[in-house]
Formats: C-alpha cells, sequence, structure tokens
C-alpha cells in the first residue's frame, strides 16, 4: 500500500528548533528534535536523574525502567530482541566495537575485510587499524561513476567480514545491503551494516535484519547526541569481546580479575548516557507514528525535486545517482570553477544550511569518484517544497560568488 502524504506543517510545528525560518538542509549530519524528544530529555532529568541498574530508591527504579524501556523500544524498531541491543556513544564506537572486539581477535595474516568505496571515515579507519594490527587484507568494493555500488558476483574466498553501509552519507547512494549481506553470508562472512544514514528515512530491507550488526547513531533520528545503538545477533554478541572495561559491565571482581555481565551489559562500562537512551525512545515512537514508508514517500518528492531543480542551474554538476529512487537522504554537488564552501557561507547568509567538503568521505570523493569536496544537501521528514525552492532560488548568487 502506497502511504498516505504526510502534512509537512504539523510535522514542522513539533520542532520548535525550526520556528524562525531557517532551511535546514543539512540533516544528513545531525536532525533537529521533536517536542517530543525535548520532553522526555527534560522529563528525565527532572522525575529520574539517577544512576541505572544500582541503588534501589525510586528514582533509581525509574532511570532503570527509562534505560531499559529505551532499549526495548530500539529493539522494537529493529526487529530485535532488547538482549541484542547495545547502546554506545555514537555510530562510530558501535562500528569500533565490532571491529575490535568481534574481528580482531578472529583476523589473521591472509583473511580479507570487505568495505564498499561509499563508506564514511568512521566504517572505514577502525577496518584499517585493524587490518594494521592482524595483517588481514582491507578490499574495497568499487562504485560506478555516479557513485552506485553494483553487488560483485563473488566475495574474496577468506572474506570474515563485510562491513557497509546502507546509505552514503556523501552522495544519497542506496546500497542493495539485501543483496550485499546474502553474498556475504554464502561466503560464510558476518555483516557490519553501518545505518546511520537510512534508519530515519528508508524502511528495514531484508539484509538489515539478517545482518550479524548494524550501528546506528540517535542524533540522525530525531534523537539525542551522545548516544548511538550498536545491534547485535545474540550470538555475535556472546562471541564479542568487550573493548572497554569498568564499573556496570562487570558481574563479580576479585583482586586479580573479573567476570563480566552477559550482553549487552558487558559492552557498556561505566555509567551509559540515560537521559538520551529516553530520549531516543521518544524519537523511535516519532518516527513509527509518522512510518518509515510515508517518511520515504514524503523525501522522495523532495529528492526529486531537488535533482529537477539543480538540472536547470548553470555550472552545477550532481554527483551520485541520477534518479532520486536510487537515493535517500542527500544530494552532493560540485560547481564548475567555484570553491563549494564559499557557496555553502553564501547560502548561510540567505538562510539555508547546508554542509560543503569532504563529509568524512574523503577516499570516496578524492580517488573514487575524483570530483573533489562536494556541497550536500539532505533532507529531512519536516522540510517542504518550499525549502527546496528556497534553496535552488538562492544557489545561483552562491554558485556566482564561489568563481
Ligand atoms: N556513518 C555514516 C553513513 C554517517 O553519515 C555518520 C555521521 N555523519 C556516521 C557513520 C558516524 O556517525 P557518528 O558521528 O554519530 O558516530
Amino acid at each position: 500500500m502506497t502511504p498516505g502524504p504526510l502534512a509537512p506543517g504539523e510535522v514542522r510545528a513539533q520542532f520548535p528548533a525550526l520556528a524562525a525560518g531557517l532551511v535546514e538542509l543539512d540533516n544528513a549530519a545531525t536532525t533537529h528534535k521533536p517536542l517530543a524528544v525535548l520532553d522526555a530529555l527534560r522529563r528525565h532529568d527532572v522525575e529520574a536523574c539517577a544512576n541505572v541498574h544500582r541503588a534501589t530508591h525510586r528514582r533509581a527504579r525509574a532511570a532503570t525502567a527509562a534505560y531499559e524501556g529505551a532499549r526495548a523500544a530500539v529493539a522494537r524498531f529493529l526487529g530485535a530482541e532488547p538482549k541484542e541491543v547495545v547502546f554506545t556513544r555514537n555510530a562510530t564506537e558501535a562500528m569500533n566495537l565490532v571491529a575490535r572486539g568481534w574481528a580482531q581477535p578472529r583476523l589473521a595474516r591472509g583473511d580479507h575485510v570487505v568495505i564498499t568505496a561509499l563508506e564514511h571515515h568512521s566504517n572505514l579507519v577502525p577496518w584499517q587499524q585493524v587490518c594494521r594490527r592482524t595483517g588481514a587484507e582491507l578490499v574495497v568494493l568499487p562504485c560506478d561513476a555516479r557513485g552506485r555500488l553494483p553487488v560483485p558476483a563473488t566475495l574474496p574466498e577468506r572474506t570474515r567480514i563485510v562491513a557497509a553501509t546502507r546509505v552514503s552519507n556523501a552522495l544519497g547512494t542506496v546500497v542493495d545491503t539485501t543483496a550485499l549481506v546474502a553474498l556475504a553470508h554464502a561466503r560464510g562472512a558476518a555483516v557490519l551494516l553501518d545505518l546511520a544514514q537510512a534508519a530515519g528515512h528508508l524502511p528495514p530491507d531484508e539484509g538489515s535484519r539478517a545482518a550479524d550488526f548494524v550501528a546506528l547513531s540517535a542524533h540522525k533520528l530525531y534523537g539525542p547526541t551522545g548516544l548511538g545503538v550498536l545491534r547485535g545477533h545474540a550470538a555475535r554478541l556472546a562471541e564479542m569481546e568487550p573493548v572497554s572495561f569498568g564499573g556496570e559491565m562487570v558481574s563479580s571482581v576479585r583482586p586479580e580479575g573479573a567476570e563480566w555481565q552477559d550482553p549487552p551489559l558487558r559492552f557498556e562500562a561505566g555509567t551509559p548516557p540515560i537521559a538520551q537512551a529516553a530520549g531516543l525512545a521518544a524519537a523511535v515512537e516519532f518516527v513509527e507514528g509518522l512510518g518509515l514508508p510515508a517518511i520515504r514517500t514524503h523525501e522522495l518528492v523532495l529528492l526529486e525535486r531537488l535533482l529537477e531543480g539543480l538540472a536547470g542551474i548553470e555550472g552545477v554538476r550532481v554527483a551520485g545517482p541520477p534518479t532520486a529512487a536510487e537515493r535517500s537522504g542527500a544530494v552532493s554537488l560540485t560547481i564548475d570553477g567555484g570553491d563549494v564552501t564559499v557557496a555553502a557561507t553564501v547560502l548561510d547568509l540567505a538562510g539555508v544550511a547546508v554542509r560543503a567538503g569532504w563529509h568524512c568521505a574523503q577516499p570516496l570523493l578524492e580517488r573514487h569518484l575524483g570530483c573533489g569536496p562536494t556541497l550536500r544537501a539532505s533532507v529531512a521528514v519536516y522540510n517542504s517544497d518550499e525549502d527546496v525552492d528556497r534553496f535552488l532560488a538562492a544557489l545561483p548568487e552562491a554558485v556566482a560568488a564561489s568563481r
């Protein structure tokens, strides 16, 4: 069933940060928070400011209930069990945990770690490090000239793990992660999917459910900063070693050694981001309330409008897939003979927020595509046709100023 249109005015009214009329098109970097999330953060700190899993007084019980309730909400959102949800500091930390805690102890010289050309630095640099430490070889699946990722017919024989993004933050490319996960599993390899750009924009695909691990950040999902999620299938989490040690993650400590809690607490050393978890639960409910299919439909219309409008602007070259259907979230462009950072600064003066630079994907833009830094406009559920039109109207002057 095709979802009905969202009422953009009503959605937007839930975001106080947008009340001043800013055109927010830097949503791939972080998203604003709806009232429900702001209320949950404040309510938590007023009514349940306490540490979790320890004291028995009522605020402590409320804090534990909020934190574990958030785990259950995230599990429901991802189609997982609560014990399969690990809270981390951000998506980056979640991916580092898999690289160091699961992959590093299993890798040896001659093994392959497979990533894609589209990866954000946070799903590339940890693998460079792990390969350096273990002698495993890093294999990068290439993209085509339009930043699409053809899923290869086979993977290297000694592939132990495939780490791939579902959506490129720099280009907006949607990867066929269902095919990629099936290919990896046929090779007997584990899969880590980076859902940082997908979780708030695309309905989950089969690959996202089948992947051994998925990582995301709350702050790109209308939730707070300082909180990420690693969802790992129970059997994989049981195999993973903790990389951070201290309170909360131990069940018993003697002077000479310690025993760990079962997952997920084993991977949550120290006081966790409790208020942020309460905020993420509200964010997940917000997204579920609108429905990811409806969000996708709404954003596709905006992406089509962006691509159509950009085609008519002189000197602008769109990087990445030519059609909106192959994208999620972002449209990136370069300016013939122009400096994208200057253009982004001029757009800011016109009240339009975009991002210019490498987007933490320097190898993709510099080596694989050879296009250099880009100016990126990225949409979220609260954007309207008018936002896109204001960006397109302000762009020619920014292009001229950037040369
Ligand atoms: N992966 C992708 C695709 C991203 O867009 C980002 C954030 N730009 C990250 C990972 C890292 O997220 P965080 O900085 O919240 O850890």
